[in-house]
């Protein structure tokens, strides 16, 4: 029945809500027929006790699962306009219909996709594998997130498959999971890279530029220095790593709660290095780490920091230090 909670949240008509509900009507009936028909198959009565019950449970529910997914996922991309080719701007046209059976996370499902293909380079594109996010694996995006988690933590793709597998009711090869986790360590290291990339442009000052300086101090000067330490793995073995903030204070201050004054601190600046302690800390005055505004010191300073130690440890090249 269309409620008017519905048509506030949605902003539909009623019709539109209508509409929505005989869908989902029909689409639960499918999920009805998937569940009859597979019934047999799993025979949840057979289980001898109630792990076995639910296990058998859980593979008849995927059949459900997969009716819903297909029918949403299908739904959502009816609508996608016509490509242009990625290669030469040009309107790219229908090539055919193409099915792909992806496992997921909640059943195997069968989604429809329509392949484009550039008559002038021959390009071809499938805009609903891109709005889906499904990559060119066998595992739906949510399900390779899951096994690339698993193969991370154990090591051996066998037995993550076999756990992961038991978790989901899910038939899953060791070659899978392995193809799985190899990709997820693809985009997480081109992800990582274009994050360090954006992080230097931001922070580092223009080519010929003179590093920024801190702002002459007020007479006498007085700086905030805090200083800590950390390890760090640079060029296969662990060396101490000195992280410090120093800031100019004063000459402002400012009242506080028990009444005492406090100079305020201006602008901070952070270093890192893995010289000793007493060739670190003057770096931080001499304008080698970018200045960045107090406003944000707790982010930036942990970025900057990261930066700072990629140029100090050296020989690391564009992969950074581990973990940035
Ligand atoms: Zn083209």
């Amino acid at each position: 029945m269309a409620s008017v909670a519905d048509e506030g949240v949605a902003g539909k008509t009623a019709e539109q809500v209508e509409q929505d509900r005989r869908w989902r009507e029909r689409i639960v009936a499918e999920v009805a027929n998937a569940l009859l028909a597979g019934w047999d198959q799993f025979a949840p009565e057979g289980g001898t006790d109630l792990e076995e019950i639910e296990q058998r449970v859980q593979r008849l529910l995927r059949l459900g699962g997969g009716v819903i997914v297909e029918h949403v996922a299908e739904g959502a991309v009816g609508n996608l306009p016509r490509p242009v080719c990625a290669g030469c701007g040009k309107q790219m046209e229908v090539a055919c219909r193409r099915a792909r059976e992806p496992e997921g996370l909640v059943g195997r499902y069968r989604l429809q996709r329509t392949v484009y293909v550039c008559r002038h380079c021959d390009r071809t594109a499938v805009p609903a594998d891109e709005f889906w996010g499904l990559g060119p694996g066998t595992l739906s995006p949510a399900l390779s997130r899951v096994v690339a988690a698993a193969a991370a933590e154990i090591p051996s793709f066998a037995q993550a498959a076999a756990t992961t597998g038991e978790t989901l009711g899910v038939k899953l090869d060791p070659s899978t999971v392995a193809l799985t986790s190899e990709a997820a360590g693809a985009v997480a290291e081109q992800d990582r890279q274009a994050a360090v990339a954006a992080l230097k442009e931001e922070l580092q000052p223009a080519a010929g530029a003179a590093p920024p300086a801190l702002p002459p101090p007020a007479e006498p000067p007085t700086f905030l220095l805090s200083v800590d330490a950390t390890k760090a793995n640079a060029d296969k073995q662990w060396r101490d790593v000195k992280v410090g903030v120093v800031a100019t204070l004063g000459p402002q201050s400012r009242p506080q709660a028990d009444g005492r004054m406090t100079l305020v601190a201006g602008p901070h600046r952070y270093v890192a290095g893995i010289e000793p302690t007493a060739d670190t800390l003057p770096t931080a005055r001499s304008g080698v780490v970018p200045r960045l505004p107090a406003q944000r010191a707790t982010d930036r300073g942990r970025r900057s920091v990261h930066l700072e130690l990629h140029r100090e440890v050296g020989g690391l090249g564009d992969q950074g230090p581990r973990g940035c």
